[in-house]
């Protein structure tokens, strides 16, 4: 199957040369992540047996990678990938139910240039914003042990963040997505009280101990040659319940819901000059 790095940096220009090029190979190493024998085995597992609507298709049975633009100011974050969604195409959110909303969402907010996420390849593109997961394998039942959590995070969302030097705001999907981002972008790495969850919540990232980030996280080949640190990181973490199908199936999320999230982002972030809409 196509390797999903080929498509996943086309609009690299628009943003820091080096940053994007530092991305482009973060991208590569954490797509070939063997650090946690568990989720290897299952997303190994997975590729082989396969969904039987997908029998006639390779998964792609590698950790994930973020998606986006390298010059985003809003990150959404996820739990991890899905087994037959990214884990099959290769993109995150790519390819299952919870993709069709999250992008469908992205578009109506003017973060994303289609309403459709199938497969790498599709045209999907994205200004201002860059999806990603705490954790980049998928997990049995959705749920990855803290210790695998923490790898990922240390590993890859550490160097990641650092990478993507114009966040403002990070939106969590889902409790877990709230708790590794504020354990990630939060005063002094999360050592200050962790906010309360819930949809449409919101909690200031500022504080006077915040990190540079690089020095804090494990040095890897991509951070080499990046450029200066990042002066700041983002400011804001935006809570929303999960696009999982147990949620939208239910009414617990709504579209009007989602878009008010992303509405508030799009406030926050002072981005709406880069709207797909305006160009
Ligand atoms: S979950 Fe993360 S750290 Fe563990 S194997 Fe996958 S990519 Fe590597």
């Amino acid at each position: 199957m196509a390797n999903p790095e080929e498509h996943r940096h086309r609009r690299a220009g628009r943003g820091d040369g080096d940053a994007c090029a530092a991305l482009a190979r973060l991208s590569l190493e954490v797509s070939a992540c063997r650090a946690c024998p568990r989720l290897v085995a299952w997303r190994e597992r997975v590729a082989v047996e396969k969904r039987a609507a997908y029998a006639d298709e390779d998964y792609w049975g590698r950790p994930v990678p973020g998606f986006g633009d390298p010059a985003a100011r809003l990150l959404v974050l996820g739990l991890a990938p899905a087994a037959h969604g990214g884990n099959r195409t290769g993109r995150i959110f790519t390819g299952d139910r919870s993709g069709d909303w999250l992008y469908a969402a992205l578009h109506r907010a003017g973060y994303a240039n289609q309403p459709t996420s199938v497969a790498v390849g599709d045209g999907l593109e994205l200004t201002g914003a860059w999806v990603t997961a705490g954790v980049r394998c998928a997990p049995p039942d959705n749920k990855p042990t803290p210790a695998e959590r923490d790898r990922c995070v240390a590993n890859w969302l550490v160097p990641e963040g650092d990478l993507l030097r114009d966040l403002r705001v990070v939106m969590a999907l889902g409790q877990f997505a709230w708790d590794v981002a504020w354990s990630r972008f939060g005063p002094g790495r999360g050592a200050a009280p962790r906010p309360r969850f819930g949809h449409g919540a919101e909690a200031s990232l500022a504080g006077p101990e915040r990190p540079s980030g690089r020095g804090a996280g494990p040095e890897r080949p991509s951070e080499r040659g990046a450029g200066p640190e990042r002066p700041s990181g983002p400011a804001w973490l935006l809570g929303s319940y999960h696009v999982s199908q147990q949620n939208t199936f239910t009414k617990k999320l709504t579209e009007p819901m989602l878009d008010a999230v992303l509405a508030r982002a799009r406030e926050l972030t002072g981005a709406g000059t880069d709207r797909h809409a305006a160009r």
